[in-house]
């Protein structure tokens, strides 16, 4: 008979767990709360525009084509992609502008123009950023550090030779600050510290390693958009006969003697985000269970009789976030698929986030426009505006107001800098806004992607991808080890895969 996993959540490392443990020979059920796949990774419509949900940026498609892979299958015949030039167009309210380009050269020759900057200190960065990925990418990305033979006694000397280069006890903004002149400059190479919702003046330099995905490997758009993404890892599941069930929201996992025995689970309705029992609960019995559900919330709400990991469970969360999907009934050329409109006071903003747990006024401003390559996406002569900023996570503010206050002075931060009447362009509007990403999601305080790295010690004190106290428990997802974002969650698939026993 085969031997039975239950996954709890099918975001794109609960699909990428399916598809592995169904190569694996395993009778796969996923339990998913909502009525489709992808979690976060999802699109809506409204009126005649479709908008991808929430991820926009599609960095390191490998780890996918690793992923079918395993299964002798290419994810580019399941989800063609192409590479994008240029990658983004930036915007300054002093009327700085300037692209970023798929050769790092052109980035670089466009930046060193626009931002007083030098080029070779330019290509430098990038070059520093690959180094840092090659050192750090083996024994801190694709292997569980939870497990101490995990680490070689090479690998450990070859980091402990290059402390330096890894800059873990400086923070990322002072690195950038000391290596060029120009603010400017520096704040675009501090913004990466948000690709993992963390705080540039607190985070360990070793987050200088994120613009090395962008700049050197490319950023890629999805042939249909995101959605895409996780809709092939879906496909290819189903094709590997994993059983899923939606609108199912899994309520204990059932422990016995210090091991997984089973799964109880509920049918549920969504209604103003919430996921509403409208069935008996029932029982699963399985030997794994792999939970792609935000770590916080498997402890707190599906083993309330464990020992849980405090520590661990309480390390501050990553940045959340408001998106404004506004159909725009009119075409900006000017505009191209990722833009970034920057704020003048980029450390005030993240104080504001971070000691605040609040906004500025002036924020800086992410569109994301698809219907710059999918056509359909907009009516003819319209754009899909997925208009984005980071906020702190839910703690209990006042969002309506700060939601009101952030739409007023995004609308007319764009006017300004477009100089147009956005306001009386839009034709359709809805929002994404933290307290609905905690409950469409579950995910702990909304955060985007588990916890922050403000800390030089964030790697380790991220839940490892098993548990060391109850048998049978893994974990992946945005919310453990690896960390968050598309490919880090895939990532933590391949993990858990490596950690479960082969026998
Ligand atoms: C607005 C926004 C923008 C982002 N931008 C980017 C970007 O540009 N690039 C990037 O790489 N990343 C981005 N991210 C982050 C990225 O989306 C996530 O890190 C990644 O999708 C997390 O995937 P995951 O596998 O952890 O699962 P999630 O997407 O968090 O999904 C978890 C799933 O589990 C289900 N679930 C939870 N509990 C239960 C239960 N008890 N029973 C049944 N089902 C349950 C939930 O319904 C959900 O579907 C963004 C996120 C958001 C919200």
């Amino acid at each position: 008979m085969k031997k039975k996993v239950g996954i709890i959540g099918s975001g794109i490392a609960g699909l990428s767990s399916a598809v592995r443990m169904a190569a694996r020979g395993y009778e796969v059920h996923v339990f998913e709360a909502n009525g489709y796949p992808g979690g976060k990774l999802c699109e809506i419509s409204i009126g005649n525009y479709r908008f991808d949900a929430g991820p926009s940026l599609f960095t390191m498609p490998e780890y996918f084509e690793d992923l079918f892979a395993t299964v002798g299958k290419k994810f580019s015949d399941y989800c063609p992609y192409q590479k994008l030039d240029p990658i983004t167009h930036y915007f300054y309210e002093d009327g700085t502008r300037y692209k970023t380009h798929a050769s790092a050269e052109k980035s670089a020759d466009e930046m060193a123009v626009q931002l007083n900057g030098n080029k070779k200190d330019i290509l430098h960065h990038f070059e520093n950023s690959k180094k840092l990925y090659e050192l750090t990418a083996e024994t801190f990305l694709h292997q569980s550090i939870h497990h101490y033979e995990n680490f070689s006694f090479i690998d450990l000397m070859k980091i402990s030779a290059n402390l330096k280069t890894l800059n873990l006890f400086t923070t990322m903004h002072d690195i950038n600050h000391k290596k060029f002149k120009d603010a400017k400059l520096v704040q675009y190479f501090d913004r990466f510290a948000t690709y993992n919702g963390s705080n540039p003046y607190e985070a360990p330099g070793t987050l200088n390693v994120i613009p090395h995905l962008e700049h050197n490997v490319g950023a890629f758009f999805p042939k249909g958009g995101m959605v895409s993404i996780s809709r092939s890892v879906y496909n290819l599941a189903v094709e590997l006969g994993v059983h899923f069930h939606f609108n199912t929201k899994v309520n204990e996992i059932k422990v016995e003697k210090k091991k997984v025995i089973g799964l109880s689970f509920n049918e549920v309705k969504r209604e103003d985000n919430k996921h509403i029992d409208v069935a008996k609960s029932e029982f699963l019995p399985v030997d794994l269970v792999i939970s792609n559900m935000d770590v916080a919330y498997t402890y707190r709400k599906l083993l309330p009789n464990e020992k849980h990991p405090e520590k661990t469970l309480n390390q501050p969360r990553a940045l959340s976030a408001m998106v404004f999907y506004l159909g725009i009934k009119k075409e900006f050329p000017e505009l191209g698929l990722h833009n970034i409109f920057f704020s003048k006071d980029y450390k005030h903003e993240f104080d504001r986030f971070f000691k605040q747990q609040s906004l500025a006024e002036d924020l800086t401003i992410y569109i994301n426009i698809s219907s710059k390559y999918e056509k359909d996406d907009a009516p003819k002569g319209c754009e899909n505006w997925f208009v984005m900023i980071n906020t702190p996570p839910h703690t209990g503010q006042d969002w309506d107001t700060l939601i009101k206050n952030a739409r007023k002075n995004i609308i007319a931060k764009l006017s300004r800098i477009l100089n147009e009447d956005i306001e009386s362009l839009i034709e359709v509007e809805d929002i994404l806004e933290p307290r609905i990403i905690e409950t469409r999601n579950l995910s702990w305080q909304g955060s985007l992607y588990g916890n922050s790295s403000n800390n030089k010690f964030a790697a380790f004190l991220r839940h490892s991808n098993f548990s060391s106290k109850i048998k049978g428990l893994y974990f992946c997802g945005g919310s453990v080890h690896p960390g968050g974002g598309i490919p880090l969650s895939v990532l933590s698939a391949k993990i858990v895969d490596d950690l479960i026993p082969k026998k």
